[in-house]
């Protein structure tokens, strides 16, 4: 019998009552290998959501295991949070990482996840503001839909209002715009009606109250890429206002989408770049927090005389500087990242070919190797939370592993997924759609 009993693993975000319903210690993973876990009953799946996101190069990345190896036989070890010495090969790290971001993103701070580096972007944008004479600049301004994490801080930034009174109180110095629109607008950079909810937020609070703007260039939990000008009129608008612009890419950035940022395609560059997930490739609890070299410019120039009051005990822990090392030399290795964005295209149009008439399945959204696939009724109206999440099941069942929300399947397989294996993803999904249409039709 399964039961908290006799399990003692408390299980994140899920209902405590679903976890025990549909879990069984049978399906616990063991073992993975190339883009396929292994339970306890020897099933194997298709890792088609890369653990949570994060597993971009697989679980058999040998460069990158044995970089972290290495590291554990010379220094097992360390931090950035205090005093004068940060394992050596933490400066290296944040050397090749500003080197491949956008300029002038240049300062590199590490933590250990999204949801720290998310709040340590929003602190520094307020710390910035004490300590160069804006006190009155604390606001943040968020859109709904949005995720950046758990966290009396993170958690309000994250634009899904039911979780922020589950555990409140949280921060309340964030404003929610309406979520960015999937069509494009007509207007130019300069004026792009798409913005003109955020800059009413803005407005409604006051702009020169508003600290920050924080937005995932795709909006991860429904695949949602905004169209037209939308992040470059956003960058254009917040920098009128003394704004300061924080592109959320724990999940775009690292290779996902077949780039290393998203913001490298913005003609103005954010002013910070939060980072997470796939830069270890999940082989490491490693985040970080990319800043523009003017704001930290600024605040070394403000001659003040304390620290920033942010950080934690693993930041910079040298396993996760060498992961992140052996990852960059991966992603950045001539044709990788062209390769993801083909692979990409290979995937979205094996799905359309395959399972693209079948009624339900209406498109498949994103970018690189962050794909949605988008579910309808037949009148059109999105699936809901309930049958996406059956078809995740149904999907279980047939040996494919995949996120659910609301009428998106998202699909974030490793990056190193192999065409044979796109093809068995679809497969197995087309399985799961036929099963699915007859357990609900029967
Ligand atoms: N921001 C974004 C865009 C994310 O996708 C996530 C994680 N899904 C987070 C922040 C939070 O990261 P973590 O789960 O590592 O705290």
């Amino acid at each position: 019998m399964f039961d908290s009993s006799t399990y003692h693993i408390w299980h994140g975000l899920s209902p405590m009552a679903d976890f025990f319903r549909l879990s069984d210690p049978e399906m616990f993973l063991v073992g993975g290998s190339g883009c396929h876990v292994t339970d306890r009953s020897g099933r194997r799946y298709l890792d088609a959501r890369s653990s949570m996101w994060n597993v971009t190069l697989g679980y058999s990345c040998e460069p990158v295991k044995e970089a972290m190896r290495r590291q554990l036989d010379v220094l097992p070890s360390g931090t950035v949070m205090r005093y004068e010495h940060p394992a050596e090969v933490a400066a290296r790290y944040a050397a090749a990482l500003a080197g491949v971001l956008p300029e002038p993103l240049r300062q590199i701070r590490f933590g250990n996840t999204g949801s720290q580096m998310t709040e340590a972007a929003v602190m520094l944008s307020r710390f910035h503001r004490r300590m160069t004479g804006e006190p009155g600049r604390q606001h943040v301004v968020a859109v709904h839909g949005s995720y950046h994490g758990t966290g009396p801080l993170a958690s309000a930034l994250t634009g899904e209002e039911f979780l922020h009174d589950l555990c409140g109180p949280i921060d309340t110095h964030v404003g929610y715009a309406q979520t960015p629109p999937a069509e494009s607008c007509e207007g130019s950079v300069q004026n792009c009606s798409c913005v003109r909810p955020v800059l009413d937020v803005i407005d409604s609070i006051g702009a020169e109250q508003v600290t920050a703007v924080i937005l995932e260039p795709v909006i991860g939990s429904y695949v949602l890429s905004p169209r037209g000008h939308y992040l470059e009129s956003l960058v254009a608008q917040c920098r009128a206002r003394g704004i300061h612009f924080i592109a959320d890419e724990v999940t775009t950035g690292a290779g996902r989408t077949g780039r290393m940022t998203l913001s490298e395609r913005l003609p103005e560059p954010p002013d910070m770049i939060v980072l997470g997930k796939g830069l270890s490739a999940g082989y490491f609890p490693l985040a970080a927090l990319a800043v523009a070299q003017p704001l930290y410019d600024e605040l070394a120039d403000s001659g003040h005389r304390v620290g920033f009051p942010n950080g934690s005990t693993t930041d910079g822990h040298p396993i996760g500087m060498a992961a992140g090392l052996a990852v960059l030399d991966v992603l950045t290795a001539p044709g990788f990242l062209e390769g993801v964005r083909r692979t990409g295209e290979h995937l979205r149009g094996l799905i359309m070919d395959v399972l693209g008439d079948r009624d339900e399945v209406r498109g498949v959204r994103g970018e690189g190797l962050m794909l949605g696939v988008d579910l309808a009724y037949p009148d059109g109206t999105p699936w809901s939370v309930g049958d996406t999440n059956q078809l995740r099941l149904v999907c279980r069942d047939h040996g494919l592993l995949t996120s659910f929300t609301r009428g998106v399947l998202p699909l974030l397989p490793p990056l190193v997924i192999t065409d044979d294996e796109c093809a068995e993803l679809v497969d197995r999904l087309g399985a799961a759609l036929l099963e699915f249409r007859k357990r609900t039709e029967g």
